[in-house]
């Protein structure tokens, strides 16, 4: 999947999902401790980068997946 991963290990939640909702290394800040590195975009610009009907989609698909899984 593109913008969903996991379901990872949570120590609060017990499992959680990953969710992209912004292209990588767009952000507002750029840490110095970020774990990904520089910012390459930074930007406070409020708009759709990724298209929310597929992110939806893959999440709906990675719950079924899970709960199929079960
Ligand atoms: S840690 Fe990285 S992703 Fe988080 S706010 Fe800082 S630069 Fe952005």
């Amino acid at each position: 999947m593109k913008y969903v991963y996991g379901p990872v290990p949570s120590r609060r939640l017990g499992l959680s999902l990953g969710v992209d909702i912004i292209p990588y290394k767009t952000c507002s800040f750029d840490c110095v401790y970020c774990q990904l590195g520089a910012t390459t975009n930074k930007t406070v610009e409020r708009k759709e980068y990724l298209p929310k009907e597929d992110i939806l989609q893959q999440i709906v698909e990675a719950y079924k997946k899970k709960k199929k899984n079960n």
